[in-house]
């Protein structure tokens, strides 16, 4: 019998796969947006286009090594790259760590990363692409029968209930969507979240989609009563001071909310808890 691989050695190796799937996720999070390929030309600089070699291109290390600066222009390289690589490569760490060498751990880990991807983008750009949430049903539709077929039965849904919480996650969106835009009389959400919750709900079978959508919907309304709107008001009142004699008062537009960003921790904290928030509001 095969000595089992020790677990330092799996978790080492959950690390290095997971930044490299980091490395990989920035460059969909800064090509996405603007419809380029993710898979050519090969990653340049983007201050002077100098195309990276391999020493230039490792996850982590080559940022710290390049002291966060191109080499061959010397303009800083952004933090987001290392962070993001660190980011999730501790994900794919702690999924080995908690499921240990398994399909599920492969799951969960693929799962929170492409949630980390679309909570990003729509923070930078208010979008998210399709390439995240088309990726991310089609990986939950997948491995939902593939699961079936092997027999296991774990926190993601299985074929029936990821068809239909696909159905349920993106029509409970498009509902909360429309009745936003008849309250504000403006556009409130996009597309991209009703893609993000047949994704979402793929994972999660219907009655957790609900969850999230309500835990990611009350997660906006905090944020924005708490954080946009008094941002939003304080920008206001400076850019009136500024603007006041040349232009008079400044036009005052509440931002759209980019949903994305708290559907998405949304999904993950109801991955993990989501059975325990259905059983607290359905004990009644
Ligand atoms: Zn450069």
């Amino acid at each position: 019998m095969n000595a089992p691989i020790p677990q330092f050695v799996v978790q080492a190796y959950a690390f290095i796969v997971g930044a490299c799937f980091g490395s990989f996720l920035n460059v969909c999070i800064a090509r996405w947006p603007h419809d380029r390929s993710v898979l050519r030309p090969r990653s340049r600089c983007p201050h002077c286009g100098n195309q990276l070699v391999w020493f230039e291109n490792v996850p982590i290390v080559s940022w710290l090594a390049l002291r966060a600066r191109c080499r061959c222009c010397d303009e800083p390289i952004s933090m987001q790259y290392p962070l993001v690589e660190l980011t999730v490569a501790v994900i794919w760490l702690l999924c080995a760590r908690t499921y240990g060498p398994s399909f599920l751990a492969v799951r969960v880990a693929v799962f929170a990363t492409v949630l980390l991807g679309v909570a990003i983008t729509d923070a930078k750009h208010y979008l998210i692409p399709d390439g995240f949430t088309l990726f991310g049903l089609m990986f939950a539709l997948v491995t939902s029968v593939w699961a079936f077929f092997r027999g296991e039965t774990h926190v993601f849904a299985l074929p029936y209930d990821a068809l239909v919480g696909a159905c349920a996650g993106a029509g409970m969106i498009a509902i909360v969507g429309w009745l936003g835009e008849v309250m504000t009389k403006r556009e409130a959400m996009g597309l991209g979240d009703v893609t993000l919750m047949a994704f979402v709900g793929a994972a999660l079978g219907p009655s957790r989609a609900l969850i999230t959508v309500f835990l990611g919907a009350t997660l906006g309304a905090i944020a924005f009563a708490g954080v946009v709107i008094p941002v939003a008001m304080l920008r206001r009142g400076q850019a009136r001071e500024q603007t006041e004699l040349a232009l008079g008062s400044a036009p005052f537009e509440t931002p759209l909310v980019p949903f994305g960003v708290f559907l998405a921790p949304a999904a993950v904290l109801t991955l993990f808890w989501g059975d325990v928030m259905l059983a607290w509001l359905t004990r009644a």
